[in-house]
């Protein structure tokens, strides 16, 4: 088996070592520091350096013992190695592992509930717990980060299954028989597998992101620690800043309100315009007005309401057939043109169909009929 270094040092960036095993493209050592996926957490990256060999590590998985996975084994010798982890990573998946701890521990003493689904992204984190907890967000947050900014002490230690604390957060998983218990402070006791700083201080800072439903009862938040934090709100600042200049305002939220209004404002009168054009060019034929063009539903009821005293066909190229009369079955004929050129529709003294394949044969079709 191989040892376990990162539980007895979360901090080794870098370890000598000794290859015991190659098989195919994984590489098995008498010690690693390299962290397995497991627990929510991801897995570490990193180079195994030997006499003529430079392997980088693209994943760490268990699989009974610890096999680190790299592109290629050519090449490759047993024998004394020198290890590097990316602790630029590692150390970016401790801060939010930790933080996790504390902002999971924060829920349960504001909300009541357990968190599960907990998992570490290399981008955001995730947690999941049966309760809205959308009024309390602010008060999670800062109770979570007065634990982060009291600099409280991050221990570890390992109990026989039979003797664990009575204090746990949760209970440890069934079927194991020794017991690791993360504790931050005096604030949170919970079962644990994953590494995390020594101090709740090194967690920086914890910024909720995100807050939706996720199904009927379970919620979901999303967040982000520590040095990750900086990165988020500095994306939001870069986000920020281009909208400012796109919209040549300092603030937002008026320059967007305006634009809005000016959309509203341009759509009616687009749409009034549409109507008058379409209203000129409307082809009578005997009883019947008909028209073709590019319209939306809405134009075309209100071509329909403006010309009431003929029979109607009107066809949309996106597809859309709207019929009227006072005096023909309407109803009948859609069914004719829907059953002839596909589509859907129905009504009653209107008929409105969409989905219709080829709208200027349908017109004609309708024409034809209604004369
Ligand atoms: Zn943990």
């Amino acid at each position: 088996m191989t040892e376990l270094l990162f539980y007895k040092d979360p901090y080794i960036k870098e370890f000598d070592a000794r290859i015991v095993k190659i098989d195919g493209n994984k590489i098995y050592l008498d010690k690693t520091a390299f962290y397995p996926e497991g627990g929510g957490q991801p897995s570490d990256r990193g180079k195994i350096i030997g006499d003529g060999f430079e392997l980088d590590v693209v994943d760490v998985q268990k699989d009974g013992d610890v096999a680190h996975i790299v592109r290629t084994s050519k090449g490759v010798k047993l024998g004394s190695v020198h290890c590097k982890i990316d602790w630029n990573r590692r150390y970016d998946f401790m801060q939010q592992h930790t933080g996790h701890h504390i902002l999971a521990a924060a829920i349960k003493r504001v909300l009541g509930v357990d968190v599960f689904g907990s998992v570490i992204f290399e981008d955001v984190n995730k947690m999941e717990f049966e309760r809205d907890p959308r009024e309390s967000i602010r008060k999670i947050e800062a109770l979570a980060n007065g634990v982060v900014w009291s600099s409280l002490p991050v221990k570890t230690s390992v109990h026989a299954r039979s003797n664990i604390p009575s204090d746990l957060r949760k209970s440890p998983k069934e079927g194991i028989s020794e017991v690791r218990v993360v504790r931050v402070g005096d604030f949170d006791a919970v079962p644990c597998a994953g590494t995390h700083v020594k101090n709740s201080a090194e967690v920086g800072i914890i910024k909720i992101t995100n807050v939706y439903r996720k199904t009927k009862d379970v919620w979901r938040v999303e967040f982000v620690c520590g040095f990750r934090t900086l990165k988020y709100m500095n994306d939001v600042l870069d986000e920020r800043n281009k909208l400012k200049e796109k919209l040549n305002s300092s603030n937002l939220v008026e320059a967007v309100e305006k634009l809005y209004d000016e959309c509203v404002e341009l759509r009616k009168r687009l749409h009034d315009i549409q109507l008058e054009l379409a209203l000129g060019k409307v082809s009578r034929d005997g009883k019947v007005c008909y028209y073709i063009g590019d319209m939306d539903m809405k134009l075309m009821e209100e071509l329909a309401v403006r010309m009431s005293d003929c029979n109607i066909a009107l066809a949309s190229t996106r597809g859309y057939v709207l019929l009227s009369s006072g005096s023909l079955d309407v109803k009948n004929l859609m069914k004719e043109i829907t059953n002839k050129f596909g589509g859907k529709g129905g009504g009653g003294t209107i008929v409105r169909a969409g989905g219709v394949s080829n709208p200027v044969k349908a017109l004609e079709y309708a024409v034809e009929r209604m004369r």
